[in-house]
């Protein structure tokens, strides 16, 4: 019965992207966090390799160049992108890869995978999610401003998207995923012929 999928997660800077991810992933084993090459600097508490691979702009173009990524994009000053072969790999073996992207990239991934899932991260408010992005300490005054009149631009793309979760409870976030893939495991075009595999195989693949 498994198939993999793309899980897609995009959201505002701020919406809690990277605390549902790991929430998620902590409660489950068959979601295969795909690490994105990024040429922005590494936050204090961040490590390479596991937050991201942190790369030059030189280096970043070369794997451009060699059709390395799955997506990429420029996202608030700096480059982002998808190794493509990992993300080939976890999914030939059945496992959910969640991409945790932009609104650019998930337009990208969109176009091309047709069994893709999206899903679009939210605040409870706008307020909330400035004094989320102020609060993380990380950024410059100018970045935050950047971040946050970015969110308005990325809410026009909600439309987009398959789904939407309120990131207010993370507890709940991460419970309404999982049942988005709960529902997605069981669509229908996910399957082989069901009927044949019934009747035949004697047990649905
Ligand atoms: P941050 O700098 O806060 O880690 O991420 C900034 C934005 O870049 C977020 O919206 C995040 O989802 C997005 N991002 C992270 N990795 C990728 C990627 O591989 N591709 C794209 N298109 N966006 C990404």
């Amino acid at each position: 019965m498994s198939k993999g999928f793309l899980l897609v997660l995009s959201g505002p800077s701020g919406s809690g992207k990277g605390t549902v991810s790991q929430a998620l992933m902590e409660r489950r084993n068959d979601i295969i966090f795909s690490t994105s090459i990024t040429t922005r600097q590494p936050r204090p508490n961040e490590v390479d390799g596991e937050n991201y691979f942190f790369k030059t702009k030189e280096e970043f173009e070369k794997m451009v160049e060699n059709d390395e990524l799955l997506e990429y994009a420029y996202v608030h000053t700096n480059y982002y992108g998808t190794p493509k072969e990992f993300v080939f790999n976890e999914i030939e073996k059945g496992e959910i890869v969640l991409l945790e992207i932009d609104v650019q990239g998930a337009l990208q991934i969109k176009k091309k995978y047709k069994k893709a899932v999206f899903i679009f991260l939210l605040p409870p408010t706008m307020e909330e999610l400035k004094k989320r992005i102020v609060n993380r300490g990380t950024e410059t005054e100018a970045d935050i401003n950047t971040r946050f009149s970015n969110a308005f631009k990325e809410l026009d793309f909600v439309g987009e998207y398959d789904y939407f979760v309120v990131n207010d409870r993370v507890e709940q976030a991460v419970k309404d995923i999982e049942n988005i893939i709960a529902a997605e495991r069981l669509r229908v075009k996910r399957h082989d012929d069901i009927k044949k595999n019934l009747i035949e195989e004697g047990e649905i693949r």
